[in-house]
């Protein structure tokens, strides 16, 4: 039978990240690809007790649940946030599975088919895949370890009038790379000016080393006196409880919550009722401060030691260090190296990572590689750096 798909399914590619995944199950393969939190640190009791507590509720917390998301659970995620200076009543989260739906959502309420979206490159490829997805043209804008060239900003948004504009300007997947305040109350301002959307992913905000430094979301900086906050801010709890329990949220100026709530009737009614009673739960008798305090700790320890043994070992690379979140972007010395090539030549090795290129629209540069350093274990991970040695000498 002739399988006639959509164009859009056609143009979609399976994620390079999940093959590359795929290709390290089962072997002794040590790998800095994913983007996983480590196990060991996962808050498996607490969040057993959670379920048992839900459970305890009785055969009510089996039911279908409001669209918008369980109401409790917005009502801690609004408290959390102000602690971080963004202000949301409930009309203004959208509970999402995922911070990875709510950048599928916000596509499908945005984007007709050829309109331009701006981004920072490279950028998350995940996001990427779903801005091709529903047919957007994506365009980058010149970006560097302070976040993007604003005036490169200015003028792609006079060229092209972009839907919006999406960037992860606190620890970005993949370059670990913070942005300056002075570039986060630019682009608010220039988003403000040219009535433009701004779509501020920030799953990774919470794994800081430094505790003293300022961190504040884009979000955060517009002022309540302003009329329109052209920001959506989403997050998620993936990466500090765990990525299993599928929940993110997204927060913005109520009529555009309207219309990602609509979406989401239409992709899944709502997100996993028990999983969102669970993390109210969790977040009622469980210390999660205290929790993002010590895997902060440990993946601080874990960017050390990777820091550290790349210079041991002297792999040929430069890179900028990362004050958070999860990854480590090198770009290494030998600029003709193409670093997919080499994932080849890694992986029959025993180690694996993923090459840069992906996270790029248009040509990257081939020369880089993005290593996970808080999924392996400090033991592992001498190993795995050695065998990058082998296959770089
Ligand atoms: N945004 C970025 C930048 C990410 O790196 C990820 C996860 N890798 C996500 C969104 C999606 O995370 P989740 O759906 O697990 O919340």
């Amino acid at each position: 039978m002739k399988l006639l798909f959509s164009e859009s399914i056609q143009q979609l590619k399976t994620l390079p990240t999940r093959e590359i995944l795929k290709l390290t199950q089962g072997n002794d393969i040590i790998s800095f690809a994913g983007g996983l939190p480590a196990e060991d640190f996962f808050p498996d009791k607490a969040i057993q007790e959670a379920f048992i507590n839900v459970f305890e509720q009785g055969k009510q917390s089996l039911q279908y649940g409001i669209t918008e998301g369980h109401t409790l659970l917005r009502e801690e995620i609004s408290k959390r946030m102000l602690l971080k200076g963004i202000q949301a009543n409930l009309d203004q989260i959208q509970i999402t599975t995922g911070s990875q739906q709510a950048i599928d959502l916000i596509t499908k309420v945005f984007i007709n088919r050829g309109d331009t979206i701006l981004i920072e490159n490279p950028t998350y490829l995940a996001a990427l895949q779903v801005f091709q997805g529903y047919g957007a043209n994506v365009v980058g804008v010149n970006s560097d370890d302070d976040g993007m060239d604003l005036d490169d900003l200015n003028e792609k948004i006079k060229h092209y009038q972009p839907k919006f504009i999406y960037v992860t300007p606190t620890f970005a997947n993949p370059t670990g790379r913070v942005w300056s305040s002075e570039r986060k109350q630019g682009i608010l301002q220039i988003c403000k000016q040219f009535e433009t959307i701004l779509i501020e992913d920030d799953p990774y905000g919470e794994i800081q080393f430094d505790k003293a430094a300022d961190y504040s979301s884009i979000y955060s900086l517009h002022s309540t006196n302003d009329d329109f906050n052209p920001v959506l801010y989403t997050s998620t709890f993936s990466k500090i409880v765990a990525p299993a329990l599928r929940t993110g949220w997204v927060i913005g100026e109520q009529s555009i919550i309207q219309q990602i709530t609509k979406a989401k009737q239409t992709a899944d009614i709502h997100s996993s009722m028990i999983d969102q009673q669970a993390l109210y739960f969790l977040l009622k008798y469980f210390d999660l401060d205290q929790h993002i305090i010590t895997i902060c700790n440990e993946y601080k320890k874990r960017k050390d030691q990777m820091t550290q043994l790349l210079k041991q070992y002297e792999i040929p690379a430069k890179w900028v260090e990362p004050q958070g979140g999860m990854f480590l972007w090198l770009t290494l010395q030998d600029s003709k190296i193409n670093s997919a090539e080499l994932l080849k030549k890694a992986v029959q090795k025993g180690v694996a990572f993923v090459p840069g290129t992906v996270f790029y629209t248009g040509e990257g540069e081939k020369n880089t590689i993005r290593l996970n350093f808080t999924y392996t274990p400090l033991e592992q991970m001498q190993i795995g750096i050695e065998r990058l040695q082998h296959v770089l000498s």
